[in-house]
């Protein structure tokens, strides 16, 4: 038995087997295969030898075509490496004899050649090296690349392991099949997890070693309450997990119950709860758990659950239905927010170097425009059938919102030449994401019909910690004192233009924030649909006078310590057995 301790993401206790699966560049996963699967993994390394050749033959033949025939010559070593018959023949050697897969086989040998080439101890010797592994990134990335349809080929429930997931993997996964999710990489509010959420897979990311660490078929338990993999369980653990698994999922069943009540405090003010979604599907999930609409509609998966861009048609197709099932409850559109960790990356030849701080969100659709556009068309076109908003994502300067409000005034005449009918009035608002939108929050103001207020993002830029970085997850702090100024001075912005403000960052789902968003003014949240219940119970449990006396109190601390220490304080004063679990250090 083993225990991995990682980062909870998703709630939920699962027990099940592995299911491993790579991508290139990272971890390969072991897995030892069935002696009559050699001949297979060698027509599959062959397959791979093969398309990595050509492909370095066409890179040979550009560099010539472009830049002479001496340059060209630096892929002669490639190309011959590829079909070195001695490096051919080990690779094969190892499948037949040790009964590892052909990338295993491939990462073993070539690994074998670099410390080779490394050990001769000479400048020429190493840059060889280094393209023996560049050659190896490009036959695992063929290799690994079928993992897609790896997964695809799941044909009986388990626990999807890998070192990285990305999102649209996340999003694309059969659901019937895949019963939770751990991976090496990943932080709290990394895409990722959010989709695991939405899915509501559980699910543990920063497992550091974890992928190299679990077979394919072993047995596992995933805690996405506590963050912890055991890996191949004792009975007695099995039992003890078996216990906990039933008091979870009784609580859970015990939270539900409240979701035909009303999100009131004990002194009246009515809170709107409302659900983050990725898919249409999800109102479904939102209206179980007595949320009031759709606070935030991530669009962008739109992109990733296909191959081509979506087609206007595409939009309101998704549009249309996510307003059929929501029957009069309000819809509230994001365009799309590619790039960063979404997409974008995998698509371009050359992944861009700092891409949170690349072209990502509006900066991406502005420089789309023909994408953008359809979007827009179909969200103007989609307001006609219900109570529709939309914002723009990670907006960092005014500009930025000049130039989407405009695109939206001209797609509009355009509707209106044609006769097609559209909410005139539909609500433009602004995500604030940015420390740059936080401060000028008063002049986006000036120019929006409502902000929200997207805390996963604030809390990665303002503080300079990657959302997705299992290394630095310590130092991703939403209670971080200035992230608490940031949002308060938001929320009176809003205020004093007299524009409406949510939030919609995964703190808007936690049990801990309620108290404080409350307190700094907001009447909004938006959160997970599975999270609605809990938070309705902390409001039916608080005044807003004892809100705003904390938020006051906390406005004074100077580290996050102190501020969360404070929270958990009021929070588990309300009452220790229900809110308990949500307080643990
Ligand atoms: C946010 O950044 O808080 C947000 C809600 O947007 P996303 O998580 O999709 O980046
Ligand atoms: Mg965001």
């Amino acid at each position: 038995m083993q225990i991995i301790k990682g980062i909870a993401v998703s709630p939920g206790i699962i027990v099940g087997r592995a299911f491993l699966v790579g991508t290139a560049e990272q971890v390969v996963p072991h897995r030892i295969i069935d002696p009559t699967e050699v001949t297979a993994q060698h027509a599959r390394l062959h397959a791979a030898l093969a398309a990595a050749s050509a492909e370095i033959d066409e890179l040979r033949e550009r560099t010539r075509r472009e830049l002479g025939p001496e340059p060209a010559k630096i892929f002669e070593f490639h190309a011959g490496l590829l079909r070195d018959r001695v490096l051919v023949s080990a690779v094969e050697r190892r499948v037949a004899n040790d009964f590892v897969t052909a990338e295993q086989a491939v990462a073993d040998q070539f690994r074998v050649l670099v410390d080779q080439f490394n050990r001769m101890g000479n400048e020429v010797f190493e840059q060889k090296a280094n393209d023996i592994l560049d050659l190896e990134r490009r036959v695992l990335g063929r290799l690994m690349g079928e993992e897609k349809s790896r997964l695809a080929q799941l044909d009986a429930p388990a626990i999807v392991i890998a070192h990285e997931l990305t999102p649209s993997q996340a999003a694309g996964m059969d659901r019937s099949k895949v019963i939770a999710i751990a991976t090496d990489l990943g932080g709290r509010t990394g895409h990722t997890s959010i989709v695991a959420r939405a899915l509501g897979l559980p699910a543990v990311v920063g497992c550091q070693r974890l992928s190299v660490e679990v077979e394919d078929g072993d047995q596992l338990i995933v805690d996405g309450n506590d963050g912890v993999v055991i890996l191949r369980p004792d009975s007695r653990t099995l039992e003890e997990y078996r216990r906990k698994q039933e008091r979870s999922q009784r609580s859970r069943a015990a939270m539900r119950e409240l979701s035909g009540h009303e999100a009131v405090t004990k002194c009246g003010a009515r809170i709107q709860l409302m659900g983050n979604i990725e898919f249409p599907e999800e109102v479904e999930s939102m209206l179980a758990n007595g949320g009031d609409g759709v606070g935030l509609y991530r669009t962008e998966f739109l992109w990733l659950t296909r191959k081509e861009p979506p087609t206007e048609q595409d939009h309101m197709d998704a549009y249309l239905r996510a307003i059929t099932l929501l029957k009069g409850k309000p819809l509230t559109i994001r365009t799309c927010d590619l790039g960063a960790d979404k997409y974008t990356q995998a698509q371009m030849e050359e992944p861009e170097r700092n891409p949170f701080l690349g072209l990502r969100s509006i900066r991406h659709s502005l420089a789309n425009p023909a994408e953008f556009k359809l979007q827009l068309r179909a969200i103007l076109r989609a307001s006609a059938h219900g109570p529709v908003k939309m914002m723009f994502p990670l907006v960092s300067n005014l500009m930025e919102l000049r130039q989407g409000k405009l695109m939206l005034a001209d797609i509009s005449e355009e509707l209106e030449d044609e006769g097609i009918a559209f909410d005139r009035q539909m609500p433009v608002g602004v995500m604030i994401e940015v420390p740059s939108a936080a401060l000028m929050a008063r002049v986006f103001a000036a120019e929006s019909n409502f902000f929200s207020i997207g805390t996963n993002d604030l809390v990665q830029y303002t503080l300079a910690v990657d959302r997705g970085n299992e290394r630095v997850a310590h130092l991703y702090q939403s209670a971080h004192p200035a992230v608490v100024y940031l949002a308060k001075s938001i929320v009176r912005a809003a205020r004093s233009a007299q524009i409406d403000c949510s939030l919609c960052g995964e703190m808007a789902g936690e049990p801990l924030f309620s108290m404080l968003l409350l307190g700094m003014g907001l009447r909004t949240l938006s959160m997970v649909p599975d999270q609605i219940p809990v938070i309705k119970r902390v409001i039916r449990s608080v005044t807003i006078e004892q809100c705003e006396h904390l938020a006051r109190r906390v406005g004074s601390f100077d580290s996050e310590r102190q501020v969360e220490t404070a929270l958990r304080d009021e929070l588990r004063k309300l009452d220790p057995d229900v809110f308990g679990q949500w307080v643990s250090e």
